[in-house]
């Protein structure tokens, strides 16, 4: 009998593993925030995942974080500005041998989960799959991708890739996955508050290209001094390259701020400009960037944190 697979947080990306592992049979239970949200979800028949227009409903048990149930398995697939407080609620149900998968994007939130449970397992996830919500409960699958798994304390793979493998759950397990997940940091800090400022497209960024330069050589000496040189080769000709491949996507911050949503600068552009404070490194575009940003929030009376 497989371990039931927790998943907390029916948003976009739980949702697409949710469905996908149920699809394949494997159990599946969700978390949901509190008992109102588990009675709104009680009232629809299950999970929906819209696949190239195809809507398919899955019967997926939810329960809240003060459920009883021992959880060995748990895939966190909440923001990351909501990581921490969440996994908080569920540590007492955790067993002494729990392996979390972290969804999150950008960095710190890991780490401050990680710190909170030094005996559980974490594996850290960066995942270029695509998904949005449509209506509660309700997700489409927007863009085929990969997820690359990895545990930086310890470099074998759990068994259970298996079953990612039996749910069509692209994947790879990485040996460095702080190297992806910093690249990916990088990346985001030199697009998409650009695309917020400039109320732009990713494509539209082409008539900025000294700014992001600019940004690219400031990221490239944040990311040397902060031990991660892999990240660093050639930045500015990737992020070029994803200018060029997503000219027509909105970022994902543009996307948050247009539809009134908190963004996740703290763990993205905040994280980037607080490493680039600890090894006391100079970054003046880098820090006046994260300074227009954040009063571009405000503005719209968004969190800035
Ligand atoms: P999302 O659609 O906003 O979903 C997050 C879910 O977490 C929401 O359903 C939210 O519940 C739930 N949640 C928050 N706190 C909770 C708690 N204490 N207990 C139970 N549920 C809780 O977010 P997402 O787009 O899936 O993104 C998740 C992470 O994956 C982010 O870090 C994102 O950057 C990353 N990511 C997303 C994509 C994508 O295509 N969507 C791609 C790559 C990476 P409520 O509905 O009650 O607020």
């Amino acid at each position: 009998m497989s371990t039931l697979w927790h998943v907390l947080g029916a948003g976009s990306l739980g949702t697409l593993w949710a469905t996908r592992l149920a699809r394949a049979g494997l159990p599946v239970r969700l978390i949901l925030r509190d008992q109102t949200r588990l009675a709104s979800y009680l009232a629809a028949p299950g999970l929906t995942l819209v696949e190239q227009g195809q809507a398919h409903t899955y019967p997926v048990i939810a329960e809240t974080p003060d459920s009883r149930e021992p959880i060995r398995r748990l895939l966190v697939a909440c923001k990351a500005y909501d990581a921490e407080g969440a996994i908080a609620q569920l540590a007492q149900r955790l067993t002494p041998d729990a392996e979390l998968i972290l969804l999150q994007n950008g960095l710190g939130s890991q780490d401050a989960v990680a710190a909170q449970l030094p005996h559980a397992r974490c594996i850290f996830a960066s995942s270029t799959e695509g998904a949005f919500r449509e209506s509660n409960g309700r997700v489409v699958f927007a863009g085929h991708g990969y997820t690359w798994l990895g545990d930086a304390n310890h470099p074998l793979p759990p068994l259970w890739l298996d079953e990612l493998h039996a749910a069509g759950i692209p994947h790879e397990w990485s040996a460095d996955i702080l190297t992806r997940l910093w690249r990916k940091l990088a990346l985001n800090c030199a697009i998409n508050p650009l695309t917020v400022l400039h109320h732009c497209r990713n494509g539209g960024l082409h008539d900025h290209q000294c700014e992001v330069a600019t940004l690219c050589a400031e990221l490239t000496q944040l990311l040397e001094c902060c031990g991660q040189p892999a990240a660093a080769q050639d930045l500015q000709t990737e992020v070029e390259r994803v200018i060029q491949a997503t000219a027509a996507n909105y970022s994902s911050m543009y996307q948050d701020v247009a539809n009134g949503r908190r963004t996740e600068i703290s763990y993205l552009l905040g994280y980037a400009c607080r490493a680039a404070l600890r090894h006391q490194l100079n970054l003046p575009h880098l820090q006046q960037l994260q300074v227009r940003l954040v009063n571009h929030l405000n503005a719209h009376g968004l969190p800035s944190d």
